[in-house]
């Protein structure tokens, strides 16, 4: 298929894209790497009146830490995420995230700002954004405002951003030190989208637990926090019995849909599983 008609426009600055955004009055819709939108107008799921290409807009994809804080471009691309030395020292757990995404192509053009605001339930980026209590930097007609993860992802595809803001940058905690990471996921084939995945990062002092921060994909509507299963590790440590409850509380807390991938009590089940796992995994990946 092909899309249907469209305008094409291709701003040099956020403010130049704001303004085309404007006069389209949310029939426009942002380009970033095109590896979700471009499919969905072919298949003319979407057919938006206009195109607003953010590919020739300079400094949207930073990457800079300053304060065990780490902010990243919406443009960065995927792939130079995945190698990327400052993301691998301080958010191993995105860089690890992002070796689960689609393919070495995919990831070549695909962006973590597109991949944040195209909110696919089952996205490892959206996860892990999450799982590190991240936010999102938006600008639009009533200037910049932050939007934390927890406010962002409202509904599959669906988040806070409104159809004439641009998301510019992510915000993400550097990983604590001592701290130890891990995602487990399960898809038919590498590179597929997640039927689950869990996001894990655990900070612990010998068998006690000081931080727990687990999220989970493809589990639900949107990505989300474990929040009660968090607080069992942390109440209760790191020993066997406490990663069990923590793992079925957690299959307890998710909202899965059955499809023609999998059924719902296979999805819980499969929570159960890669949060066990990867609690255990990040138990034994201590970053000093
Ligand atoms: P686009 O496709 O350009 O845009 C996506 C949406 O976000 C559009 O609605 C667009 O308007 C909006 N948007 C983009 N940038 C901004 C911005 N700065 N501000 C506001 N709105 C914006 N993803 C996964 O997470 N896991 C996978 O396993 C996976 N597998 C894939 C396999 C294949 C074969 C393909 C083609 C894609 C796969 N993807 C997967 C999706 C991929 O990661 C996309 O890159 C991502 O979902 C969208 O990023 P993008 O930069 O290409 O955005």
């Amino acid at each position: 298929m092909k899309p249907a008609k469209f305008d094409y426009h291709v701003p040099r600055s956020v403010d130049e894209a704001l303004t085309i955004l404007e006069r389209y009055q949310g029939e426009a819709r942002l380009l970033a790497g095109g590896q979700s939108l471009v499919p969905m107008m072919n298949f003319r799921v979407a057919q938006p009146a206009a195109i607003v290409d953010l590919n020739r807009i300079p400094g949207l994809d930073l990457i800079e830490e300053a304060d065990r804080l780490v902010r990243v471009g919406a443009m960065a691309r995927q792939r130079r995420l995945e190698s990327d030395a400052v993301i691998g020292e301080r958010l191993p757990l995105l860089q690890e995230a992002i070796g689960w995404i689609g393919h070495l192509p995919t990831r070549s053009r695909g962006t973590i700002g597109g991949s944040i605001a195209h909110a696919d339930p089952a996205a490892e980026i959206p996860m892990v954004l999450h799982a590190l209590d991240g936010e999102v930097v938006a600008r639009g007609p009533q200037g910049e405002r932050r939007i934390p993860a927890s406010d962002l992802f409202l509904g599959p595809l669906t988040t806070a951003l409104g159809p004439a803001e641009v998301l510019t940058e992510v915000r993400l905690p550097a990983m604590a030190p001592g701290g130890g990471h891990a995602i487990e996921e399960f898809a038919r084939r590498k590179g597929d989208f997640a039927l689950a995945a869990v996001a894990v990062i655990v900070v612990r002092d010998g068998e006690r637990c000081m931080k727990a921060r687990l999220a989970t994909a493809g589990t639900g509507p949107v990505p989300r926090r474990l929040h009660e299963a968090e607080a069992i590790l942390e109440q209760r440590g790191l020993g066997e019995a406490a990663i069990t409850a923590a793992a079925d509380k957690a299959a307890e807390l998710v909202e899965p849909m059955s499809d023609h991938h999998a059924s719902a009590d296979f999805r819980r089940h499969l929570t159960a599983v890669l949060t066990r796992r990867a609690v255990a995994k990040a138990i034994k990946d201590r970053r000093q």
